[in-house]
């Protein structure tokens, strides 16, 4: 936080930063970067992503001005988002043409997308502490038991401030792709990188940014 509060200079007029990091599962201390953001008057937005579905969001609480989301990520169509701007936070449209959405975004609107978004989002807010209580267990317990049945890992992110269904974990001396293979082959769906990035070999920027080891954090094993 105070490094956020440190690069924050006169000219500056928007902070993004995630809501829950994609790869570790991170929760940021969104509450906090709000109020810095309000203190200064700076336009607060958060890709809430990973959130959306999995931990409660109030934006009037947080702070946040603007917030997108993706409907995939909590069970809705694929290719379907959405982004919320407060009232009173200008705004420009990224194309233009035929002034949908109140001139905000052009083109027509995808009605089943939205219709499949709102369905979706509908069902995890309602399901919400069911979920993340269900999800949260079965974290603990498989982190639990990883960490007692095999030897050589490195459990990654914050394990108390995260989003349950997101576990990081480095196997040492494993080359990652052939872990994905053979834990495929039996029926269970890892992922060495997120899909954003897959196919690279270089290591997450994510867990060298968290000041993991690259030999550690790397996707493919040099050996
Ligand atoms: C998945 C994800 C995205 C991208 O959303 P898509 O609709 O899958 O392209 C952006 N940010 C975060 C944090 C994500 O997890």
């Amino acid at each position: 936080m105070q490094d956020l509060e440190r690069a924050i200079t006169k000219n500056t007029i928007l902070i993004s930063i995630m809501f829950a990091n994609n790869e570790v599962g991170t929760i940021q201390p969104i509450e906090q970067i709000g109020n810095i953001a309000r203190k200064y008057n700076v336009i607060f937005h958060t890709d809430a992503v990973q959130a959306v579905g999995n931990v409660p969001i109030d934006v009037r609480h947080l702070k946040i001005d603007s917030l997108s989301l993706s409907s995939h990520k909590f069970y809705g169509p694929k290719g379907v988002g959405a982004l919320y701007v407060r009232e009173g936070i200008a705004f420009n449209r990224q194309n233009d043409g035929g002034h949908q959405e109140r001139d905000k975004r052009s083109g027509t609107e995808n009605t089943s997308g939205i219709v499949g978004t709102g369905k979706a989002i509908e069902i995890a807010t309602d399901n919400l502490n069911r979920y993340y209580d269900q999800l949260n267990d079965l974290s603990d317990f498989y982190l639990k038991e990883i960490n007692r049945r095999i030897s050589n890992i490195k459990i990654n992110g914050d394990l108390a401030n995260k989003v349950p269904g997101n576990n990081n974990i480095c196997f040492l001396g494993i080359d990652g792709n052939r872990l994905v293979n053979e834990l495929d082959r039996r029926g269970i769906c890892v992922s060495s990188g997120s899909a954003c990035s897959a196919g690279l070999i270089n290591p997450s920027h994510v867990l060298l940014a968290m000041g993991i080891n690259e030999n550690i954090a790397r996707r493919k094993s040099k050996s």
